[in-house]
């Protein structure tokens, strides 16, 4: 019997597991594919705090997981496929049938960008075709980029890529945006910012990098191919959060909610990270829920022994 599994080996997760871990819990961490999670698919990250020269995925999700382990974390490369969350045990069911026992659990199971379903989409992700503009936007100085969607993460996006883009295309598939009407007034007001309604993006070319796009305009069916530096897809993300699913409040769109000491409603069970309802989904908040989830994992394993 562990006293701490986390399910998720992220940034959110291994964070979980250096605190959990250092504070003396007997602690394990079952990740379905690799260590570092979303983070350790992207090349350089420039917004981590302690890296003035910025630092690639693949080496920040080895730094924290090994850092976890050297804190006493274990670390099983296995699928959770079903939770057992109620009652004083907390379990995850593996793929043969094997259980990994627990007396606290932490969900830190991440998000999935939602992709636009394009031939080329995959081919040229990370070569011009992003999916998160704080993390990106500073790439694109003085270069033509697109972004799609109409609610506020992509009104949001595109202002924000103002600030490096020479020119940002705003691409919806309505004739109105759903975002905020202040949101709104600064995106029609902006000089940089070209407006594209009904249109969808039909397209994707490039050898080794993105050049162009081609919009079909849905009203008409006119397409136009233009040219293009970067492709910002802000058309939402997918919480990994099915395997909750009616165990645990989630929220409309399947984020877990939890208050802000991390805990969900049932006791001794505990979420943190992108998988969670929350305002910015970054590494740094990604490990900062992950901390706050382990501390409270102590804790709670603490009540239980006294
Ligand atoms: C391309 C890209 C670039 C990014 N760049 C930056 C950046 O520059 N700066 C920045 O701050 N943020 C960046 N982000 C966002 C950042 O990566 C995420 O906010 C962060 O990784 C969230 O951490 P997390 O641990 O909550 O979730 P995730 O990173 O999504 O990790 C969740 C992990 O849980 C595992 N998992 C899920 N379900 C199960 C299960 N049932 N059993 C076992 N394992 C499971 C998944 O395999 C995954 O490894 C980027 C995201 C992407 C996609």
């Amino acid at each position: 019997m562990l006293d701490c599994l986390i399910i998720g080996g992220g940034p959110a997760g291994l964070t979980a597991a250096l605190y959990a871990a250092r504070g003396g819990l007997d602690t394990l961490v079952l990740e379905k594919t690799f260590a570092g999670g979303q983070a350790a698919t992207t090349s350089l990250i420039e917004n981590y705090p302690g890296f003035p020269k910025g630092v690639e995925g693949p080496e920040l999700a080895m730094l924290l997981q090994s850092q976890a382990e050297a804190m006493g974390a274990k670390f099983e490369y296995a699928q959770a496929e079903r939770l057992e969350l109620n009652g004083p045990v907390k379990a995850a069911i593996l793929p043969g049938g094997e259980r990994r026992e627990a007396r606290s659990l932490i969900l830190a199971l991440g998000a999935e960008p939602r992709t636009l379903g394009l031939a080329d989409e995959a081919r040229l992700r990370g070569r011009g075709v992003s999916y998160c503009a704080t993390c990106d936007g500073a790439f694109f100085k003085d270069k033509e980029v697109f972004v799609v969607g109409g609610g506020d993460t992509a009104a949001e996006d595109a202002l924000f890529l103002t600030r490096f883009a020479a020119r940002v295309h705003l691409v919806h598939r309505r004739d109105a945006l759903r975002a905020a009407r202040v949101l709104q007034k600064r995106i029609f007001a902006h000089p940089k910012i070209v407006l594209h309604w009904d249109s969808v993006v039909t397209a994707l070319s490039g050898d080794t990098r993105l050049e162009k796009i081609t919009l079909q305009n849905r009203k008409t069916g006119a397409e136009q191919t233009l040219p293009a530096d970067g492709l910002f897809v802000a058309i939402g993300t997918i919480p990994q959060t099915e395997i909750v699913r009616g165990q645990l409040a989630l929220d409309e769109a399947g984020y877990i909610l939890a208050d802000d000491h991390m805990r969900t409603e049932i006791p001794g069970v505990f979420a943190a990270g992108d998988a969670l309802q929350k305002p910015l989904r970054q590494i740094v908040t990604a490990a900062a829920d992950g901390a706050v989830a382990g501390w409270q994992a102590e804790s709670y394993i603490g009540e239980l022994e006294d």
